[in-house]
């Protein structure tokens, strides 16, 4: 637990939070940066890339046959459960994830908005029909039965190793309706956020009494934007990360740790009935 947020969130109890890579580390999806904020390896795809190029198109599709399977069984950890929490305490009025694992959904969450999209839909490029990720992945399979999948480690985004030498006779299915491009329903590096989502989101921070940052280095516009938006309107922007973000200088808080139990400590306090018991120390003492 920690006082000096439990102290800011009581005083300023309507909530916007921005989530990112660092709060689904724990479900064992990795991050792309480390706690220094640095980026600790691989190339991922860019939105120009996947749209033009046929052998990236190749290599993403043949490193996500591999890496979706750890997305796909990934459980929600002890940090999406107390943002559930939260936002059943009336709380979060607005969660903002950064990340596209739909973990935040899977505990509970329902006030949510996937901002750089979702990697359990696939959408087709010519006529716009949605199918799921897992029907996909029963195509892919079938499609390249010879593959030897996973050669290496799991990666971001549903992302893994594969030998690259088998990524030439990688075979991708079409759109079953109009033979057009299938693409994750995700925003890729290089790709936009839709402008309504943008909008909500602004609008949201603009409603609420302050923003909370869970696990993100805020390195990527899109979330940091909202960031800037808070501060500028005069309202306080808290931040719960291990490593080091592209924030720490405009926040008004920064608890520097791991976002579960700081975000369940923070839960726990703020829970009805809490406030007594918050009066006491550790050991169960009445604090003067
Ligand atoms: P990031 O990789 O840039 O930064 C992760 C941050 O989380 C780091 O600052 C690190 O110090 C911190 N962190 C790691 N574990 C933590 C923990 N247990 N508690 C608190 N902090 C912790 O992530 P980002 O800022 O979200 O940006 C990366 C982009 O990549 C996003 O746009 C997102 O769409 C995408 N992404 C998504 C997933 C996912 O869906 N789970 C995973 C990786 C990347």
């Amino acid at each position: 637990m920690n006082d000096a947020l439990v102290t800011a969130v009581r005083a300023h109890p309507r909530l916007v939070v921005l989530t990112g890579a660092g709060l689904s580390a724990a479900s064992g999806i990795p991050t792309y940066r480390d706690d220094t904020g640095k980026w600790r390896s691989g190339d991922p795809i860019q939105h120009q890339e996947f749209i033009q190029r046929d052998e990236r198109r190749r290599r993403y599709w043949a490193r996500s046959m591999s890496g979706w399977r750890h997305v796909h069984r990934a459980r929600p950890n002890a940090a999406h459960e107390a943002l559930d929490r939260l936002e059943r305490q009336g709380h979060v009025r607005l969660l903002v994830t950064q990340n596209v694992d739909r973990l935040h959904q899977r505990a509970g969450s329902r006030r949510v908005v996937d901002l750089h999209g979702r990697l359990d839909r696939v959408q087709c490029r010519g006529c716009g029909a949605m199918l799921r990720r897992g029907a996909l992945q029963h195509e892919l399979v079938a499609a390249n039965p010879g593959f030897t999948s996973v050669t290496g480690a799991r990666r971001p985004d549903g992302d893994a190793d594969v030998d690259d030498r088998l990524v030439d006779a990688f075979r991708i299915p079409d759109c079953r309706d109009c033979g057009g491009m299938l693409m994750p329903d995700v925003v890729f590096f290089g790709g936009t956020v839709p402008r309504e989502r943008v909008e909500r989101v602004r609008r949201a921070v603009d409603e609420a009494d302050a923003l909370l940052v869970a696990g993100s280095s805020l390195v990527v516009w899109s979330g940091f934007r909202f960031c800037r938006q808070a501060v500028e309107a005069g309202k306080p922007l808290y931040l719960v990360n291990r490593g080091a973000t592209r924030a720490d200088g405009i926040a008004t808080l920064k608890v520097r740790g791991d976002c579960a139990p700081v975000l369940q400590g923070l839960a726990r306090s703020l829970a009805p009935g809490a406030r007594s018991l918050d009066s006491r120390t550790d050991t169960g003492v009445l604090r003067p």
